[in-house]
């Protein structure tokens, strides 16, 4: 740490606190991990996030070394009334994990994962990406139900419901939750489950990080693996109307072990693909078969044979390299925005909305993309937790991506327009994790629909003085 006179964070109730060296000093006695100022070695690293749309300056960082730096933070922020902010993975689009002029609570030295292959329940810290989960548990053949990119932050992930290849199996991410530890606003550390802290339990799946600092999360377990069934197979955009009616086919009938995705956008420059084909639109299907391999390859051969491919890597193969597919053309640091609502089915005039769409795009990164989700998390309630959205059968992401600042405008418009003239094919509702940095309290409640009325008297009981307010908040009420 820099030796600083005094430096200024923001305060709960808009002020600034300035904190003098003396104060700090005596902030760090209470830490194991380093405390981080601006110009400090790491602190650039912390505070930077996913989206380069998002720059945000916190005026401080604890990179936390366990759950007793996480209360030893949050007294000394509730001490002198500071803004607090956490960052997970700093994967959420909006940079929800940064703030200007706050204590970041940086988890991303918490990446333990302790699996118990008898229960099968994994333990995570809440610093995990995907792949330090997937790595411990497919130690045992056994897997979590996460997402498709393996460097995303587990915990904004199941904080905010969660999907990926295994969610057709066995529901949202956030159903699959047995147990969270929590350091709340007052600064303790309690346990939610079903039986402990029911009301925060529930709010704690779906409900985002509105509740306190989640330190673990306790994930049921699958067998899934070793190897599945997974890749892609790309054709020409040309093919569009035809791939589209057989991606619409497959998905109707497909069994739960198959989850199909289908992607449009100008071919990324991959191995897999012809060079000559790069950055040119394509129509791409991805699959992941979790069941039997021999049937998998039965299940999927229509898609392979479909044609006439320009490439082809739907193959047996780890399930851990299965989840690292989509990581390059997702890298930390291009701009992203997106605009995502869930679908109830595929109807021929939205496909023909999808392609008119996607032959719009305006940057060789960006997507469009449709996911299935139907199946076990339609069984469910709509008042099992907050993540709700029963409804859905797949979720469609309208996902720009570019690399300089002056073409903002141009990338933002196209993913508002193609929403736009999409969104009548919506569910009505859309996913929280997928919301935007201009996205109000109007999409908020798209995201949670009734349950936002339940949520606000459980953020009532555990936070009245909205203390963890860098999230999509929601103001504590009756
Ligand atoms: C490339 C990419 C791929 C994605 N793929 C999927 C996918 O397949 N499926 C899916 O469901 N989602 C997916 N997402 C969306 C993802 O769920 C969100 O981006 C999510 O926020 C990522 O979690 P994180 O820990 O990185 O979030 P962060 O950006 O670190 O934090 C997001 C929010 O969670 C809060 N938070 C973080 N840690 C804690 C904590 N310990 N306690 C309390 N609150 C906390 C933060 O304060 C913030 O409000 C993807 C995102 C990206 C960028």
């Amino acid at each position: 740490m820099e030796a600083v006179s005094s430096m200024k964070a923001k305060m709960l109730d808009g002020g600034e606190f300035d904190l003098k060296q003396d104060v700090l000093d005596g902030f760090k006695m209470r830490l194991k991990g380093p405390l981080l100022l601006p110009g400090d070695v790491g602190f650039d690293e912390s505070r930077t996030v996913w989206n380069a749309m998002i720059d945000r300056k916190p005026a401080l960082v604890v990179r936390c070394l366990g759950v007793a730096d996480v209360v030893a933070s949050v007294r000394f922020a509730r001490e002198y009334n500071l803004l607090l902010c956490i960052k997970g993975g700093g994967h959420n689009i909006a940079g929800l994990a940064t703030a200007d002029g706050a204590l970041m609570l940086d988890m991303s030295l918490m990446r333990g994962v302790w699996v118990d292959p008898k229960e099968k329940i994994a333990h995570a810290q809440t610093g995990c990406l995907i792949a330090d989960v997937d790595r411990e548990t497919q130690l045992h053949g056994l897997a979590a139900v996460l997402g498709f990119v393996s460097l995303t932050g587990i915990t904004g992930l199941t904080l905010g419901g969660g999907f990926g290849y295994l969610t057709r199996r066995f529901g949202w991410t956030s159903d699959n939750v047995v147990g969270m530890d929590v350091v709340t606003a007052e600064g303790h550390l309690v346990h939610a489950s079903s039986d402990e802290n029911a009301d925060l339990f529930w709010g704690l799946r779906g409900g985002g990080g509105n509740f306190g600092v989640v330190t673990g999360i306790d994930y049921k377990l699958y067998p899934v693996g070793p190897e599945v069934i997974g890749g892609f197979v790309a054709w020409p955009a040309s093919e569009a109307p035809k791939v589209l009616e057989l991606y619409r086919t497959l998905a109707e009938t497909a069994p739960p072990e198959l989850t199909l995705l289908l992607m449009m956008r100008p071919a990324p420059p991959a191995p897999w693909l012809p060079k000559d084909r790069h950055g040119t639109p394509v129509v791409i299907i991805g699959a992941c078969y979790s069941g039997k391999l021999e049937e998998g390859e039965k299940i999927v051969a229509p898609i392979k044979s479909f044609g006439t491919p320009i490439g082809d890597i739907l193959v047996r193969r780890p399930y851990t390299q299965l989840q690292t597919l989509l990581d390059a053309v997702n890298p930390k640091g291009r701009r992203y925005y997106w605009k995502s609502e869930y679908l109830p089915r595929i109807e021929p005039a939205f496909c023909e909305k999808f392609i008119e769409h996607a032959a719009k795009i305006q940057s060789p990164h960006s997507a469009a993309i449709l996911v299935q989700l139907s199946g076990e998390l339609n069984r469910v309630n709509d008042d099992h937790s907050p993540a709700g959205n029963r409804e859905a059968r797949y979720i469609l992401n309208l996902a720009a991506s570019w690399e300089k600042a002056e073409a903002d405008r141009v990338n933002m418009e196209w993913a508002r327009q193609a929403w736009t003239d999409m969104r009548q094919f919506s569910t009505g509702g859309t996913y929280i994790n997928f919301l935007t940095e201009d996205e109000g309290p109007e999409r908020l409640q798209a995201a949670l629909g009734d349950g936002l009325k339940r949520l606000a008297k459980v953020k009532a009981k555990w936070d009245p003085e909205n203390v963890f307010r860098t999230n999509r908040n929601i103001k504590p009420a009756g």
